[in-house]
Order: structure tokens, then sequence, then C-alpha cells
């Protein structure tokens, strides 16, 4: 217990920290969460690909709010957890060498930098296929798809459990390279932010020839397609950072563009609109689950 509420304090004075400035500015997510949120947003009010959407979207506010739940108020549970279950593998002589599969004590940190990115994107690529294909994990999932408009603050939006579901895996990563502190990995999670914005946000970027490494606003764009193609029935264009996974494992999908193209999924009207019951969706059956008999 005392565990748990360590790491709960911990990340209670790290939130405070951050918003009252006492955080050296590379390290400050929350600042770094508003500023690059608000840069995108300008760029969609100024230059807008989908000239007919509204500035403050359908969604704006609660996909706003996803945001930082997602990533603080969540994050102050979710540490607490983590404290506990990395404490028991301690006990049994599990650490974070254990599984040392490649080491960068040689590298510099900037090639362990590209490394970590490269390696905790491919495992996010995985575990979003994983995310599609089991039917319980895609009842999370979905609430991510139920976006009917997109803009940057969509990216954030999802199910407080896919926060629970990519975090070992991630953490995993990090395990795989020995000689590379987390601390490091400040950089690759606003890399990560700028490209998981920028690629839900309502820009028309394509970076040219480059996307074919970087995933892009106009590919992700139909990975939220209510229309999927036949032999693809389960999603396509899974790429998170990068695209070059979906290139590689032909998951790929960008036919002639349609930036008025209609989002979601089958089923979609059945996915609460409050956050409150989005936030027990998957976990108990909701009115509106159960058919319609007439
Ligand atoms: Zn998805
Ligand atoms: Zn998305």
């Amino acid at each position: 217990m005392d565990i748990f509420f360590n790491s709960f304090n911990n990340t209670i004075y790290w939130i405070i920290n951050m918003v009252a400035l006492r955080t050296p500015w590379y390290q400050n997510y929350f600042w770094g969460l508003i500023i690059i949120s608000f840069s995108i947003w300008l760029l969609e009010v100024f230059v807008p690909w989908r000239k007919r959407q509204s500035i403050f979207r359908k969604d704006f506010d609660i996909d706003f709010f996803y945001m930082f739940f997602n990533f603080f108020i969540f994050a102050i549970v979710i540490n607490g957890v983590y404290a506990l279950v990395g404490n028991k593998a301690n006990e049994y002589g599990v650490t974070m060498k254990s599984f040392t599969l490649i080491n960068l004590d040689h590298f510099n940190p900037y090639q362990q930098l590209i490394i970590f990115f490269v390696l905790s994107d491919f495992l996010q690529w995985i575990t979003h296929i994983i995310l599609h294909r089991v039917p319980w994990f895609w009842k999370f999932h979905q609430i991510h798809h139920s976006t009917k408009e997109m803009g940057f603050a969509a990216h954030l939006r999802y199910h407080w459990m896919e926060n629970i579901l990519y975090k070992p895996l991630k953490t995993f990563a990090i395990m795989l390279i020995g000689g590379f502190e987390p601390e490091q990995a400040y950089i690759v999670h606003f890399t990560a932010i700028v490209i998981g914005h920028l690629n839900h946000s309502n820009l028309n970027i394509t970076w040219g020839p480059l996307k074919y490494i970087l995933n892009n606003p106009v590919m992700h764009l139909y990975h939220h397609a209510y229309e999927l193609p036949e032999n693809k029935k389960h999603g396509v264009n899974y790429g998170i950072s990068l695209s070059i996974w979906d290139y590689i494992f032909r998951t790929n999908y960008l036919p002639k563009v349609d930036k008025y193209l209609k989002l979601g999924f089958e089923g979609d009207d059945k996915i609460p609109q409050k956050f409150s019951q989005q936030f027990l969706y998957g976990f108990v059956k909701l009115k509106k689950d159960k058919p319609n008999f007439r």
C-alpha cells in the first residue's frame, strides 16, 4: 500500500510541478501538450484542409477533456499500479536488465533515442492491430473510432483501458534496450505527440516521398473510414507515428482521397455520448446495447 501511495503522491507532485513551471521546459508535458495543441489548432484555424468543418467541430469539448484525462489524471492511478507490479517483479529477481536484447551502451544518446522510437512504435503498431482484432479490446478502441469529425484533439480521445493495454509494451520496449534511461524518453514523447496530433488534425499534410516512413493526416483519415475494403475488414493504416510498418506488411490503404469521407464504424450510433458512460463502455451492458425489438 505504501508503494502505491508513494507513487500516487509522486505523480501528483510531478503534475503540480509541471503546472507551476517548476519542471525544466523540455520535460514539461503539461505545458508542452498545451503549446503543441494550441499551435496545431491555430494551423487548423488558418489553413484548414476541410474548410466546411467548424473550428469547434463535433465533440471538440469531450476530446479536449480526454487529452488531459488520459495524459495526467489517469497517469496518477496507473503509475501507482505499475510501481506495485514493478516492486513485486523485483522481489522475484526480475529487473530491467533481465530482458536486455539490444545493448545501446556504445551508441550515442541520439542513436539510442531513434532506436527506442522505432522499436516502441513497432510494438504499438502491433498492439493497435490487436485492438482491432480481439473483440473485447475492439470495444474499448471503438471510443477512439467513434469520432465523426477529425481534429487534433481526437488524438487522445480513447478509452482508459488503452493506457493499460499499451503501457506494458512500451515498458517492455525500454526493457529490451539495455543502457537506455527512460528519462531520456521525453524527446520521443514530444515527437510522438506532435505526429499523433498532426495525424488527427484538419491539415493537408502528406510529407511527400517521406509518406512511406511517416504517418500523416491523409493516411490516418482512412484508418478512421466507415467503409473499409472487402479484404481488409478489420482495419487499414494501423501506423502510430510511422507508416512504414503498414507498407511493409501490406496493411496500407489510400484510395483517391475524399477529405469529407464518412468516419466511424458500423454500429457507432450505439456509442454513448457522455464521458461517464464512455468510461464504463466495454464493462457494463448499456441500455442501447440491447437489440431493438419492434
Ligand atoms: Zn484504430
Ligand atoms: Zn486515430
